[in-house]
């Protein structure tokens, strides 16, 4: 199938695309940047906008940045190739270039990562798409630009549900901010049946200050979840590996939300076993 009929145009500048998507009447107008999830949708129907404009070719949107701060900003149409091919990050916070490369090179096949973006990405909100849980579990903020100006939103809060983010009409994701602080241990799995598909289960567990881990679950039907550990409760967990093991796999299969895959048992094991997987993998430090 060939998608409707529909106009193209491609903006120059952000503030060019913004006044673009500014629609009158019944006109559908959308952005475009990777194109690997809208050019499905479009060719199946499942999408008919009557005009696209593409943000692919704007260069502050494919710009990486290392801010005052320490923290780092990367535009929306910033790669997943780009990202996997991050060079060793000499001016990045400690650990922040090895999770980013990791799970970019998880992402479905080259060919797809050289052309999806990471604000394609978190827009589409697929809900087994990586960036989502990834950027929540990484405390990273969305950069927002639209008619009435720019705005964030918390990573961990911009995705709503199945396909539903905080976007409001008219606006364009920027860029992604990941703070400044370091990363002491982090930990991510994913199950796929086959590699490059996208996953069933996935987990990012990050852990900064020897406090507390926090574990992001993917591939949730709806928006990232999030279970934390603090020191108490990994304390209570104790013991030998082996113990440990079994004891995180034990807390996080009580501490699973309801919500997620009811009444599927085995689905439910699966989420909590790679969530597990991924917290063992942070305290082992192996990753
Ligand atoms: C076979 C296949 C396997 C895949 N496997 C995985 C996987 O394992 N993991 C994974 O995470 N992803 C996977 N993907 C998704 C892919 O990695 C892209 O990230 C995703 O398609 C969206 O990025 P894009 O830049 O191509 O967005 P597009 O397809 O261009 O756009 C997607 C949607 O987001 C909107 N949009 C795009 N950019 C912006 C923006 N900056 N601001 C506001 N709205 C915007 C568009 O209007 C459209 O509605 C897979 C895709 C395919 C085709």
């Amino acid at each position: 199938m060939k998608p409707a009929p529909f106009s193209y145009e491609r903006a120059a500048s952000l503030e060019e695309a913004v006044a673009a998507l500014a629609v009158a009447g019944d006109e559908d107008v959308r952005v475009i940047a990777g194109g690997q999830s809208l050019g499905p949708m479009l060719n199946l129907r499942m999408v008919r906008p009557t005009r696209l404009v593409d943000i692919h070719r704007i260069e502050a949107l494919r710009a990486i940045d290392v801010l005052a701060d320490g923290g780092v900003r990367i535009g929306a149409c910033v790669t997943h190739a780009m990202l996997e091919d991050l060079p060793s990050g000499d001016r990045f916070p400690p650990g922040l270039a090895e999770v980013l490369r990791h799970v970019a090179g998880g992402i479905a096949y080259r060919a797809i990562r050289c052309r999806g973006t990471i604000g394609g990405s978190l827009a589409h909100a697929d809900p087994a798409a990586d960036w989502p849980s990834t950027l929540a579990a990484l405390g990273a903020t969305i950069e927002l630009a639209g008619p009435s100006g720019r705005r964030s939103v918390p990573a961990g809060a911009f995705c709503l549900g199945l396909f539903e983010t905080a976007i409001e009409p008219g606006e364009i994701v920027s860029a992604v901010v990941l703070p400044g602080s370091g990363i002491r241990r982090w930990g991510h799995r994913k199950h796929c049946r086959k590699a490059g598909e996208f996953a069933h289960a996935m987990a990012v567990c990050i852990e900064r200050d020897g406090e507390r881990l926090e574990v992001w679950l993917g591939s949730t039907g709806g928006a990232p979840v999030a279970i934390a550990l603090d020191r108490a409760a990994l304390a209570a967990i104790g013991g030998s590996e082996a113990q440990q093991r079994a004891g995180v796999r034990e807390y996080i299969a009580a501490a699973l939300p309801d919500a997620i895959s009811p009444g599927d048992a085995y689905a439910r094991h699966l989420h909590a076993q790679v969530a597990a997987e991924a917290v063992n993998d942070t305290l082992a430090n192996r990753t």
